[in-house]
């Protein structure tokens, strides 16, 4: 399997595009066709474990990786989570299945791509015969951060650099990263709010004279964020386990499609399932499910992506974003592939902050996409009324999904078997969560998830419960402008 980027046509292996993973030309790398799955395929996964799925979905896209190499990967990941299944898919109606992505070391989906991407790297690294140290640079809206420290650290080979908003994060995961211990890890708070961390870490990515001074100390700079290939890649699986557990427990047919409902922010998450689509599983729909920061969902009615608004924080912050980097990816397939149509929308975007794709094309292209949002209010009436009807905490963000779920409901009448993805373990989002079910506010997040447990008699995750009582190490914020002196005097000092 070759790679190519959204803006330049390239012919590149795996290893190239997990290492480097942004294009120089500043475009994404795409698989340069999809393998396909045939119903043997999925009949064959079905009887297994999501280890060995996970195993021969890699083997089809990184061709230039031993077999045996990935399934040991596959298996390190899956032992991060409990139980040892990253996805485990909850009926909790007739037709209507939550699948739990949250299982993992710090309670949210990422944790599925981030304890198995450190894997890839060093392996890509090795076979490359790289003698720089890769520098990993994230900016995270919240979840990606932690995630990542937690993939990281202790890697061999790898230094870590976490930037967050030092507005745009709950007070639980600021803690869950500031915490973090390891010899590679550091994180840096930028004053602002996502869309200007991510700002800030991409201008260093795209500067030749930073690239070169890191290089001259050694490093060699790679993204941890989703907009590297080896983050969607275990995320693809999780779509294809979800609708062969589906099988394996006569919930479907084979060749029955399914809905997935997916809450999103930067769209990598929903971007794998439509992957999944163009390997051949029988989905029907993708709802993107957005926040009061509803630019996707504007997106996919109007054609007309408009990120010149304000961004609102909200109770499902990350999917606090106005930039969906992944968007890209999908507006490649929409353009036949063309770069030149990606990469006149791209300067559309970085000129005028807009853009727009004839809405019969966006239509035609993609049909199997619908979108919805949901206001502050509407996400705390679906905690209330989810657990009123189903006994089940949704988190804020996973709310998301299930109220534009109900919305597609009304609006379509379609019953087709459906996924709500979740995406966050309540207890990330207590005092939200509890105000939702009970009208009653706890802005303290210990309390809050106390009172959370009296109440619903929910487990909290072991990894949350501590973290309250752990040191913080890290301490380090900075204007935008600096970041880039910020993080270079890291790596001089060293
Ligand atoms: C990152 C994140 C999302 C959004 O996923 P994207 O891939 O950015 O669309 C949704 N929910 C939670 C809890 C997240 O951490």
């Amino acid at each position: 399997m070759d790679y190519t980027s959204t803006r330049k046509s390239l012919k590149l292996s795996g290893s190239e595009v997990i290492l480097n993973g942004i294009s120089k030309d500043g475009g994404l790398f795409v698989p340069s066709s999809f393998p396909i799955l045939k119903r043997e395929d999925i009949e064959r996964l079905s009887d297994m474990d999501y280890v060995a799925r996970a195993t021969f979905i890699y083997g089809n896209y990184l061709t230039d990786f031993e077999r045996l190499d990935l399934l040991h990967f596959a298996q390190k990941s899956a032992d991060k989570f409990d139980e040892k299944d990253p996805a485990p898919v909850v009926k909790v109606d007739d037709g209507l299945y939550v699948m739990e992505l949250w299982h993992g070391p710090t309670s949210a989906f990422k944790d599925v791509a981030l304890t198995t991407l450190p894997h890839f790297m060093s392996y890509a690294k090795k076979r490359m015969d790289e003698d720089h140290k890769i520098l990993i640079l994230v900016a995270t809206s919240g979840d990606t951060g932690k995630a990542a420290l937690e993939g990281f650290k202790n890697v061999d080979g790898v230094e870590v650099v976490v930037v967050y908003p030092s507005e745009g994060v709950s007070p639980i995961q600021r803690l869950q990263m500031t915490t973090t211990d390891g010899d590679n890890v550091h994180v840096i708070g930028v004053k602002g709010n996502f869309d200007d961390a991510q700002k800030a870490v991409k201008e260093i990515f795209g500067s030749p004279e930073n690239n070169q001074e890191l290089q001259d100390n050694g490093y060699v700079l790679s993204s941890a964020n989703s907009i590297n290939f080896g983050r969607l890649l275990p995320q693809i699986v999780y779509y294809v386990s979800a609708y062969c557990d589906l099988l394996a427990g006569n919930e479907i047919k084979y060749g029955d499609k399914i809905n997935f409902v997916v809450p999103s922010g930067n769209f990598g998450d929903i971007l794998a399932g439509y992957y999944a689509k163009k390997m051949g599983l029988p989905i029907k729909k993708l709802i993107v499910a957005s926040n009061e920061n509803n630019v996707l969902t504007d997106f996919f009615n109007t054609g007309i992506y408009d990120a010149s608004r304000p961004l609102k924080k909200t109770t499902s912050p990350s999917m606090d974003i106005l930039v969906s980097s992944n968007l890209e990816r999908l507006l490649f397939e929409i353009g036949g592939r063309d770069e030149s149509f990606v990469e006149n929308l791209m300067k559309d975007l970085k000129e005028t902050r807009k853009f727009q794709v004839d809405k019969k094309l966006l239509q035609e292209k993609c049909p199997e996409f619908s979108a919805y949002y949901l206001d502050e209010n509407e996400v705390k009436d679906e905690i209330y009324e989810f657990y009123e009807d189903f006994d089940y905490v949704l988190d804020p963000h996973t709310a998301v999904a299930s109220g534009a779920y109900f919305k597609y409901i009304g609006d379509t009448q379609d019953y087709t078997p459906t996924v709500i993805v979740s995406t966050a373990n309540p207890y990330k989002f207590p005092s939200a969560v509890y105000e939702a079910l009970t009208d009653e506010k706890e802005e303290d997040a210990v309390k809050a998830s106390k009172k959370l447990r009296e109440y619903t008699g929910m487990e909290m995750p072991d990894n949350l419960k501590n973290v309250f009582s752990k040191k913080v190490l890290h301490t380090t914020t900075c204007e935008r402008d600096d970041l880039k002196t910020t993080i270079l005097d890291i790596y001089r000092r060293k």
